[in-house]
Parts: C-alpha cells; structure tokens; sequence
C-alpha cells in the first residue's frame, strides 16, 4: 500500500512539476530572445557621485551601448562606502541582464579592505568585460606652495601630521593610491572620505583638502584648466596625452616599483541567463569600437580594452589575479591601510 501511495505521490508531483519546470524553462529562453525588454531601460549601476571617473567611463558606455542594443540605458549611481552599496545593490538584483553594475579596481581590493563585505566578488557576480584601464595622477590644491614633485616632497616633510588626503572611500581606488604613496614615503596622513573624487576634486579646488590621487580620467581636465597642481603619474611609463606629457612618474621621482593603474568592467548579478551575457557581451565589444568612445576616452588618457579583455573569462581570470596581487601588497601596508 505505502509503495503504491509513494508511486501516486510521485506521479501527482511529476505532473505538477513537469509543466512547471517547462514554463521556467520557456520563460528563460523567451527572455533571453527577447532581450533587452522594449519597456524596461538598462541600468548602469555607478557605485561612485555622478561626475568622477566611474560615472565618465559609464556615461560614455551608456551612449554606445544605446547604440548597440537600440533601447535606453541609464546611470544610477549608488555611491558610498567605497563602491560596496552599489556593488551589494547588483548581486542582490534580478539577473535578466537589465541592472549591470560598472566598477573599477575596488572589485579587487574591497576583499582585502573592507571588513564584511556584503557579496562575494569571485562568486555573485557575471563577468561581462574590463571596458579600459587608467592611469592616476598625484593633484594637489591650487594654493599649493610646490612647484615639483621635489618641492612637494619637502613641503609633506615640513607639514607632518596637518595633511588632509582626499579619497573615494575605502577598497576605492584613490584610497589604495593613498595607501601605497603613504607607505611608500613612510608618513601618515589624515584620510578624508567622500563618495567619489567628483565631490572631492571640488574640495581640493577649493582648498578643504590638501591632495588626492585620482584617475585621469577626472583629473585631465582640471589640470589643463590650471584648476588643480599636478605632480606626478602612478605608472611606470610618462603618458602621452598633451596636458599630461610632462608630469614625471612617481617610480622616476624616487618612490621606486611605485605602479597604479585603474582598470573599470562591467558586472551582471550571478544567474543572468547566458544567452542575455552573451548579447550583453557582444554589445559590449562592439560599443567598445565605437569611434566616439575611443575618442572620448583616449583624450582622457584611457586605453580602451581589446577583444581579449572583454572575454568573460578572461575578466574573471584577471580580478582573481588582482585581488591575489592587491591583497598581498594591502597586507604589506600595515597601518596606512585603515
Ligand atoms: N576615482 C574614484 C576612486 O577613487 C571613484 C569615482 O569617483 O569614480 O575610486
């Protein structure tokens, strides 16, 4: 009796299952054929303010994607705590490839500076595509007394223990910036927060903080309108860009092995159907084509990723090995890492 009762009960459920598990199906595929929805614009999450280098590369993303996928896309920017609400706010949303979340090297270095993380980098997010990479710039406020890196040096040695360094919360990147060039000339400074370097670049011009550390893709403009000092670059090579040519290195300057660059990508929450990552992928590559966005991005000393690094796997391979790179140097740090 209890087998043939079990035999019923099973059956009963494989009915009810079958054509359930049909519809969840059916409604996968169909999204995916039908993506992206008519009705429902793309968000572009932007963990930093409007106005800083991650709104830029992902307003300038937004105008070629728009032209790939032929819908809207939109910026939301999520700001705060160094990228991690904006970033939280994406693993945790509905995976049908209409919230992306745009993001820079914090994916990698949040593991190692922030307590608690509320997501897992390596396993609650679709790897979509590292979109560029770019170079840092040491700025310092207009009223400034130095000249050169040398007399800014000085100028740090004379004023120990009043410098106020602006940076986009911690695990961002003008904070792993900070972090290095403090360890690296060995003195602390007062670390002052914002939610992107949009709100603190106007402190900086207006003279709140003393120095920050920020991606040109902020900075170019403010240099060339002599609104900001510019010090050095935080790569190993001078850069070529007509407002930037002749800023020294840092590593050149005496911090030697001293090497930052920022790169951005683009995220989907963990569980996007594949065949709407690889619509959403193939965007991508093509937007990252788009004359435009090149143009734009390169007159900001970016460098737009190539084919390779838009490949899924390649992104996931790559934030993996930063996140390995980033956390053994964070460690070695010490203290300038609160
Ligand atoms: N550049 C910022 C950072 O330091 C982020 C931003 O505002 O885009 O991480």
């Amino acid at each position: 009796m209890a087998i043939i009762l079990r035999t019923i009960k099973k059956e009963t459920l494989m009915t009810k299952l079958l054509p359930l598990v049909a519809l969840i199906a059916a409604s996968f595929s169909a999204l995916a054929a039908d993506f992206p929805l008519k009705d429902k614009p793309i968000t572009l999450v932007v963990p930093f303010s409007a106005g800083g280098p991650t709104d830029r590369v992902a307003r300038d993303l937004s105008e070629a994607l728009r032209k790939q996928l032929g819908t809207s896309v939109v910026i939301e920017n999520a700001a705060g705590a160094g990228s991690s609400i904006g970033a939280a706010k994406v693993a945790r949303a509905t995976p049908d490839g209409h919230t992306l979340l745009v993001n820079h090297i914090a994916m990698a270095t949040m593991p190692a500076l922030v307590r608690n993380l509320p997501f897992k980098v390596e396993t609650d997010f679709e790897y979509l595509g590292i979109i560029n990479d770019v170079p840092m710039t040491l700025i310092a406020k207009p009223s400034m007394p130095a000249n050169n890196y040398k007399e800014l040096a000085t100028w740090i040695g004379q004023n120990k223990g009043k410098i106020n360094l602006g940076n986009a919360g911690v695990g961002s990147a003008s904070h792993l910036c900070g972090l290095l060039y403090q360890n690296a000339i060995e003195t602390d400074m007062t670390t002052v927060p914002y939610k992107g370097t949009a709100p603190a670049i106007t402190d900086l011009i207006g003279g709140q903080i003393d120095l920050l550390c920020d991606q040109t893709t902020n900075t170019t403009s403010q240099i060339e309108g002599k609104k900001v000092k510019a010090y050095a670059v935080t790569t190993t090579k001078r850069l070529t860009t007509p407002a930037l040519k002749d800023l020294p290195t840092l590593a050149e300057s005496g911090l030697k092995d001293f090497n930052v660059t920022i790169w951005h990508g683009v995220y989907a929450p963990k569980g996007t159907p594949a065949d709407v990552l690889k619509k959403l992928n193939q965007a991508i590559k093509a937007a990252l084509k788009d004359p435009e966005f090149i143009k734009k991005q390169e007159g900001l000393g970016a460098v737009v990723a190539t084919d390779k690094r838009i490949e899924p796997a390649e992104h996931k391979k790559f934030v993996q090995s930063e996140i390995d790179k980033w956390g053994a140097v964070i460690k070695a740090a010490g203290s300038y890492a609160d």
